[in-house]
């Protein structure tokens, strides 16, 4: 207790190390140090590393006590935490004077010192006493060194850094093998680069070197991030199934994120149903990832049914759960939830706003959307995605010109990107309106410098709008576009060009979700069809036939032309799912992933009234709602 005592001597404020110089006290005794020690640990694990600095001073100038290794381990680590660089300096100038060190002891206090200023920021100053570590002689390069190099690299946002001097030092040189600290540190640098050819290799080199055994949560986690962000789910999900010790919430969370970008909701699904069944505790991550995963799909009882399992204490307390749930209501036509969520917000934001303003959109309410945009003005002021937003409504809605001026002309310049003028522009089309089209971007062309974003929206009214003399008239004012050559060329019945032809066959196939209930019980269960031209289905050839009757051609031959413009039979598959496994009267609901086309949305129409089924249909631009041979979207895409 005595040490308690002098140590109470150190001022409360912190005065900087006045001398790098010490006088050796004779007197001091291993036992007194391993008490300052002890305390300096305490301090660092405490939290309060400025006290460790403080008793640092206070040893070498009150008391005389000249620090050995492990003082110096528990003052680098406490300098780290401190952050502040004439301290760093200063205890770094104290170590490189102190000639009692062993070469050892030195060299491993240099590791250390790289990683305090890599802590603190100072990646240069790292890379300086790094590269006097690496060339010391008489001390073989240890893996460590590079190690904490990595690691230094990574946590200053240098990963491409970490990538380079593996490359050049270690895979090259071939002198030196790799430990789990360092491998784990490279993998994570080739996952922020996408470097997918080094962290393989890595991954080779952990099987050889065997340093799984004993099994290593954070290499084998590091090895599965990395095949999920260079894009290599399957081998992502090879290590998840096969690999990790424990899997825990972070590895599905990583797993989930990386089905979600690749837009594989139901992968997440099933992670989640997986996780639950292992007894994994959903924590908000996990749940945000289950809501976006829902949110991609657009289905509504699956909504409704990922909202009834978050606990609702989680949800009042977390505005980003609140958040996604608007997004997701929104997005899956629960309207009134997720005004309901919105309302419950004490402070509105921009981004709820336009989730909200953007389902009002797609299901073409128009006017409740400029109701919302009403109440809130007073308290937001709002950004580009929320004039986007209200824009939509008012296009997808139509007859709401006048209201879509008006609140054009409010827009702050800056606000008034090429977007929010293509959303202004496509509105004036879809009235017909081409004097004042041709005006509008007559006017604001100087100002967005580039007009094809403008004439590219208002061509695609004129596509869907079945106008192809205006489309004629305007087509050389498009740049370059696949989507829109193509459709050009289906307007004009006219044969697309060989290059456009191969960029549509190399697209990924579109994906139909539709969600049927399961026996009586209220759960529903999710069905997922992919485009597939040569889709045989007896059932299909059905309906196929049926709407012969009523002059809808819906067969789609290998190599046909159409098949380009129309090869959605996801779709049609999804739908005669639901004919044959849902009773009469009950409404079919649909998610996919690409536009609807003419073709499918005149024989869906056709269906709705020949089976008489509301068809509720959810695709990548708005929502069609199929009702007695009539479409919401009255025809207008
Ligand atoms: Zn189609
Ligand atoms: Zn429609």
């Amino acid at each position: 207790m005595q040490y308690f005592r002098r140590f109470s001597l150190i001022r409360s404020t912190f005065r900087f190390i006045s001398s790098v110089t010490v006088d050796v006290n004779s007197s001091t005794t291993q036992h007194e140090l391993n008490e300052i020690n002890k305390l300096m640990r305490t301090y660092n694990t405490t939290e309060t590393p400025i006290r460790t600095v403080a008793l640092f001073e206070w040893m070498l100038n009150i008391i005389n006590i000249k620090p050995d290794f492990n003082c110096y381990l528990n003052i680098i680590r406490a300098c780290g935490e401190l952050d502040n660089i004439n301290v760093c300096k200063k205890i770094q100038q104290f170590i490189e004077n102190d000639r009692t060190l062993q070469i050892n002891e030195y060299h491993q206090l240099q590791i250390k010192l790289i990683y305090m200023y890599a802590k603190i920021r100072n990646i240069e100053q790292a890379e300086k006493i790094f590269q006097r570590a690496k060339s010391a002689k008489g001390i073989p390069i240890d893996i460590s060194l590079f190690g904490t190099m990595f690691k230094g690299y990574n946590m200053n946002g240098q990963p491409s850094k970490t990538v380079e001097l593996y490359e050049n030092e270690i895979l090259n040189n071939k002198t030196i093998e790799l430990d789990a600290i360092a491998a784990t540190c490279v993998l994570t640098a080739c996952s922020d680069c996408q470097r997918l050819d080094i962290g393989e290799y890595i991954h080779d080199e952990v099987l050889r070197l065997d340093l799984l055994n004993p099994p290593n949560l954070r290499l084998a986690t590091s090895i599965m991030n990395m095949y999920c962000n260079c894009g290599s789910i399957d081998r992502a999900q090879e290590i998840f199934n096969q690999s990790l010790p424990i899997v825990d919430r972070i590895a599905y969370s990583s797993l989930m994120k990386t089905y979600l970008s690749i837009n594989q909701p139901v992968q997440v699904l099933r992670l989640f149903e997986q996780s639950k069944s292992s007894s994994i505790r959903s924590d908000p991550v996990l749940y945000l990832n289950v809501i976006n995963a829902s949110n991609q799909l657009g289905l509504m009882h699956q909504a409704e049914y990922i909202h009834r399992l978050i606990p609702s204490h989680m949800i009042e307390n977390n505005l980003l759960l609140i958040r996604g749930l608007i997004d997701m209501h929104s997005n899956c036509l629960h309207l009134t939830e997720a005004h309901r969520l919105f309302n419950l917000l004490e402070q509105k934001d921009n981004n709820s706003l336009a989730s909200l303003l953007h389902g009002y959109a797609i299901n073409g309410h128009g006017q409740q959307a400029l109701n919302l945009f009403e109440k809130v003005k007073s308290e937001l002021i709002f950004n580009e995605q929320v004039y986007k937003e209200i824009l939509r409504a008012c296009a997808f809605t139509g007859d709401l010109v006048d209201e879509a001026r008006g609140i054009y002309q409010t827009i702050p310049d800056t606000y008034k990107t090429s977007q929010v003028a293509a959303a202004m522009v496509s509105i004036l089309a879809r009235a017909s309106l081409f004097d004042q089209v041709e005006s509008f971007i007559h006017q604001n062309k100087p100002r967005l410098q580039k007009a094809y974003h403008l004439w590219s929206a208002v061509f695609m009214v004129c596509y869907h709008a079945k106008n192809v003399e205006y489309a004629k008239s305007i087509y050389d004012e498009i740049i370059d576009d696949p989507l829109l050559s193509l459709l050009f060329a289906d307007m004009t019945n006219s044969l697309p060009s060989n290059e456009i032809i191969n960029y549509f066959r190399q697209e990924k196939p579109g994906i139909c979700w539709t969600e049927i209930k399961h026996d009586d019980k209220s759960n529903y269960i999710i069905h997922e069809f992919q485009d597939n031209p040569l889709s045989e289905n007896s059932e299909l050839n059905i309906v196929i036939n049926e709407l012969k009757s009523v002059d809808v051609h819906w067969k789609t031959f290998e190599n046909d032309l159409k098949e380009l413009f129309c090869g959605h039979t996801a779709t049609r598959l999804a739908i005669v799912k639901n004919l044959i496994s849902t009773p009469p009267n009950t409404t079919i609901r649909l998610a996919k992933t690409k536009s609807t086309c003419h073709l499918c949305h005149e024989g869906i129409k056709q269906l709705s009234l020949l089976k008489k089924r509301d068809i509720i249909l959810r695709d990548n631009i708005r929502v069609h709602h199929f009702h007695n041979g009539k479409c919401s979207c009255r025809d207008q895409f």
